[in-house]
């Protein structure tokens, strides 16, 4: 049997990168996917991918969005199993020099956005008596990177907000866990990795010797979100090559 096979799952930041290859992977594994994505273009070319899933805009910051997500979603496939709260963006600044806009927008949707989900989400897997939340967090939420202040606290924030909701949530059957990608080779990392010197500096620290692709952060969620995983939950999963090792 396909290891989602009768689940319904919304994946966000869906239009490209770790959240495109998870849909892509839910979907081949029996889920009936929403894409969801605020970039419309590569939100809506990720679903037309994907035979049955269906594509909702959402900017997942946003009240409203998030509640409409959850609704249209439940009303296109009668239910809720998995959430992949995967949407996320990078600002650079240290404290002092990252703007206060900037802030407020890594906060909004790095941390504020899975809450938002979330809040809708859990819910409807009440209703359904069971459920899966699935984090993306970062590397950048367990050690700490230079110039990137406030992504480095939204993710950190976002490991804590999986435990606190994993804690919540467990007599209800719902599991909430993160998983802490290392470098992943997707749109947000292009420019780094674009760069010789900076490329060569994350590969040294990727001990296992190459850089990520989406599927393996795929994999990763699509353990979490089968029932292969119904023992674990408020964990942080590092998916790293081997990064917080040393
Ligand atoms: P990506 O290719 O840029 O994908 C992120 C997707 O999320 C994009 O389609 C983006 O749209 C979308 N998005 C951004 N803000 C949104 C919002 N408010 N509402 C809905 N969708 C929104 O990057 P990725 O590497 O796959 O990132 C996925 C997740 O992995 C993020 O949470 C990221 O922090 C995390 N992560 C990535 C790495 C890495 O090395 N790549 C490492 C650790 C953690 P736009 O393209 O229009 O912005």
């Amino acid at each position: 049997m396909a290891r989602l096979e009768g689940k319904v799952a919304i994946v966000t930041g869906a239009g490209s990168g770790i959240g495109r290859a998870a849909a892509i992977i839910f979907a081949r594994e029996g889920a009936k996917v929403a894409v969801a994505d605020y970039d419309e273009k590569n939100g809506r070319e990720t679903a037309s991918s994907i035979s049955g899933a269906i594509f909702i805009k959402a900017d997942v910051s946003k009240n409203s969005d998030a509640k409409k997500l959850v609704a249209d979603t439940v009303k296109k496939f009668g239910k809720l199993d998995v959430l992949f709260n995967n949407a996320g963006i990078v600002r650079w600044g240290n404290a002092v020099d990252t703007k206060e806009e900037d802030w407020n927008r890594v906060i909004d949707v790095n941390l504020k956005g899975a809450f938002l989900c979330s809040k809708y989400a859990i819910p409807e897997m009440i209703k359904a008596g069971r459920g899966s939340i699935i984090n993306t967090a970062s590397i950048a939420g367990l050690v700490a990177f230079g110039g990137i202040a406030a992504y480095c606290a939204s993710k950190g924030g976002l490991i804590q907000l999986t435990r606190s909701m994993a804690l919540d949530f467990a007599p209800k059957n719902i599991r909430v866990n993160a998983i802490c990608p290392g470098i992943i080779k997707t749109a947000m990392t292009k420019d780094i990795l674009n760069n010789k010197e900076m490329m060569q500096s994350m590969l040294k620290s990727t001990v296992i010797g190459r850089l990520g692709e989406p599927e393996d952060i795929a994999y990763a969620a699509l353990y979490l979100a089968s029932d292969e995983s119904s023992f674990v939950t408020g964990t942080t999963l590092a998916v790293d090559g081997g990064w917080t090792i040393q």
